[in-house]
């Protein structure tokens, strides 16, 4: 009977601390997967606008943990897009349009980078170009943002096994006359470029580049291309028993705000919350995955001066066609996930995501 009662205890106790990352010892046991998802320009006001419109419920609004993240780049009180990413990937504050690079221009290891380095497999899936600022900053090392070209070779330099997004005419139709897809294919990387070709991939290195541009808006072709090529990415990289740092974006939160239009704003925050209820699925089942959500900054200064939960109706009043330097929210789920919360720099995301992981701050 006491020996039942001690089985239980034990069995309970290491069950309780599996779920919270701890080994019986107390000890944190390394996280094996992260997925970060960064709604490009999603502050509180756009989050809140989305949940008002879904009558009170959003995925990413129900994730156990919360944090602030403070925004500023080095150089401006207001970040851009590159140094906003750049600070998250590489754990330091750099200028205005860096990518992949510290405020003196030198190149940094990405998370991403870090992390296949240690063995594990890496992916992103954007509804930008590829190319586009928040997925470079964690793939290239380039002095501004606007080198779509340099960007796209250094895709080719890299370890990623995995990209899926727009921006197809960066890497074919360039100034050096390259066709950069024949380099990708003789890697080994699987040439996708729509998304029915995607769904009969199963294993292996893929480039997904579905648009020769920006992908369309979710209501204007682009449907589920977000969550299904989430879910695809979640699939093959899972696969390596080492683990994987998966990216997500969404990308266009960002582009809606800067035009004040916040019906493309929720549809875009819909969007990214459909890829968020996935990656929570798998990290639910699997156990051993962090999942982060967050911004790089808030982007049209949005307020909600009127909203009812009932009907769904919200008022939605931008202040800015540009970013703004409010505190973007983190929300985060699984093993590792308990040091998200409080009130930290951007700069803190890359540190906290190398102690979930367990890798030495000395490479
Ligand atoms: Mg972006
Ligand atoms: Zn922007």
């Amino acid at each position: 009977m006491k020996q039942a009662v001690i089985l239980f205890l034990v069995g309970w106790f290491v069950c309780v601390s599996a779920t919270q990352g701890q080994t019986a010892t107390g000890k944190s046991e390394p996280v094996r997967n992260i997925i970060l998802m960064i709604g490009d320009g999603m502050g509180v006001a756009q989050v809140c606008a989305a949940i008002t419109v879904n009558h009170g419920q959003l995925n990413m609004a129900e994730f156990p943990v919360t944090g602030f993240s403070k925004t500023s780049s080095a150089t401006d009180y207001i970040t851009d897009s590159g140094a906003g990413a750049t600070a998250i990937a590489i754990g330091e504050k750099t200028y205005n349009h860096a990518i992949g690079m510290d405020a003196d221009t030198m190149a940094k290891p990405t998370i991403l980078e870090i992390a296949s380095h240690h063995g594990k497999s890496t992916g992103l899936v954007v509804t930008s170009q590829v190319t586009h600022a928040t997925p470079a900053a964690f793939v290239a090392h380039q002095p501004d943002r606007y080198m779509y070209e340099q960007i796209a070779s250094d895709f080719l330099n890299s370890d990623i096994d995995l990209f899926i997004g727009g921006g197809l005419d960066h890497f074919t139709k360039r100034e050096d006359n390259n066709d950069l897809t024949a380099f990708l294919a003789s890697d080994g990387y699987q040439l996708v470029y729509k998304m029915k070709d995607l769904e009969k991939i199963k294993s292996g290195k893929v480039a997904g580049l579905l648009y020769d541009d920006k992908p369309p808006r979710y209501s204007k072709g682009r449907k589920d291309m977000l969550p299904e090529a989430t879910k695809k990415a979640i699939e093959i990289l899972s696969q390596n028993k080492s683990g994987f740092f998966l990216l997500v974006e969404g990308s266009q939160i960002d582009w809606a705000c800067h035009k004040n239009n916040d019906k493309y704003m929720i549809e875009e925050t819909f969007d990214f919350d459909e890829a968020v209820k996935i990656a929570r699925q798998f990290a639910e089942k699997d156990g051993h995955t962090l999942v982060i959500v967050t911004a790089d900054h808030e982007t049209g200064g949005l307020t909600l001066p009127e909203g009812d939960l009932k009907s769904g109706d919200v008022k939605a009043k931008f202040s800015s066609l540009s970013h703004t330097g409010i505190m973007v929210p983190v929300f985060a789920f699984g093993p590792g996930s308990s040091q998200f919360t409080g009130v930290y720099e951007n700069t803190e995301l890359f540190f906290k995501m190398m102690k979930a992981f367990g890798f030495p701050l000395e490479q």
